[in-house]
């Protein structure tokens, strides 16, 4: 009797446990954005140490405060959660041909993106653009070897790489199902079909709705952050092989990826390659899509895609 009753109480206590796996949500600001932690299966107790994971990647990565900032012209030992997002960040820079390129900061610092935004003078540009080219860069092991004047800024994979260490930390901690949201550079995972919308990148609504399943989005645009001059539209994703803006007939990109880094550094780096390179490029990726928006007014996605996304306003977002 009492080893019956000792069953019940177990079953009792699971199905209680079962119950309980409500959902925890969390909000914060980081990396000048808001980071949303979405949970079920999980603690209050975990997404705080997602959060701080995230909060930890910032203090690396962030290009002015973080430890990443002041590797710049010499030889440095890298903590091994920074060698991992400048290990991410050469491996995108190669496979994107140098379209994804985290030297672009010398570009970044004469565009004024750390102060107050301008065109720079010929000049200055052209200074800035001879210190850009990934493939000087060496990283073996924890060693990292930057040239004189050049530096990183990962400010275009760091927003990805926080949300996977996030992810992974919960995964691994038994957390079965949730979201990580930083500002639109989204991974879900779980038993669980996510419908995420993609944002007009001029007008409030949204243009697309597509069905994620542990996977990662990510959408860089040029509606994100941007000045005008004359009605010209600057925005803060450089080409770094002509060290302008990058203005090849697109306004936004979302891509699809098995990850977040993937996910955030590919999408800049289609934006870079522009209509119709970026997708010939998605479409040779194995397991990598994309959605994206053209100056023209189009909405275009891979073929991969093809039933998993819905397309609002007729194909057109204009
Ligand atoms: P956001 O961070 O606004 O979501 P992105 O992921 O597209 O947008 O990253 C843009 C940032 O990446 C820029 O602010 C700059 O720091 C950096 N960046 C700009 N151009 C490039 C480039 N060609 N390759 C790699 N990083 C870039
Ligand atoms: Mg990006």
């Amino acid at each position: 009797m009492r080893f019956w009753r000792g069953i019940l109480v177990g079953l009792v206590c699971v199905s209680l446990l079962i119950g309980c796996a409500k959902e925890i949500e969390e909000e914060f600001l980081l990396m000048d954005t808001f980071v949303l932690i979405r949970v079920r299966g999980g603690n209050t107790g975990l997404v705080e140490g997602a959060k701080r994971i995230m909060e930890g990647v910032d203090s690396l990565a962030n290009p002015i405060s973080g430890v990443i900032a002041r590797m710049r012209g010499g030889r440095f030992v890298l903590p091994s959660r920074l060698r991992d997002v400048v290990g991410s960040a050469l491996q995108c820079a190669e496979a994107t041909n140098g379209a994804f390129d985290p030297t672009v900061l010398p570009l970044v610092e004469v565009w004024g993106w750390f102060s107050t935004p301008s065109v720079p003078d010929s000049g200055v540009l052209d200074s800035a653009l001879a210190l850009v080219d990934w493939k000087k860069i060496k990283l073996a092991g924890d060693t990292l070897i930057v040239p004189e004047g050049m530096g990183l800024d990962l400010g275009g994979i760091a927003k990805g790489f926080a949300v996977d260490e996030a992810v992974s930390f919960l995964m691994e901690s038994g957390v079965e199902e949730g979201m990580v949201n930083a500002g639109g550079d989204i991974r879900v995972w779980g038993d669980r079909k996510w419908k995420i919308g993609v944002r007009n990148p001029r007008g409030t609504g949204i243009i697309a709705v597509v069905e994620l399943e542990n996977c990662a989005i990510a959408t860089s645009g040029d509606y994100e952050r941007f000045f005008m001059v004359d009605g010209k539209r600057y925005h803060h994703i450089l080409d770094g092989k002509t060290g302008f803006p990058a203005s090849s007939g697109l306004v936004s990109v979302s891509v699809i990826a098995p990850t977040s880094v993937l996910a955030d550094a590919y999408a800049t780096a289609v934006f870079v390659m522009g209509v119709n390179r970026g997708l010939a490029w998605l479409e040779s990726q194995d397991s990598i899509g994309g959605i994206v928006c053209t100056e023209d007014g189009d909405v275009l996605y891979t073929q991969d895609l093809e039933g998993r996304v819905s397309i609002l306003g007729g194909g057109e977002w204009k």
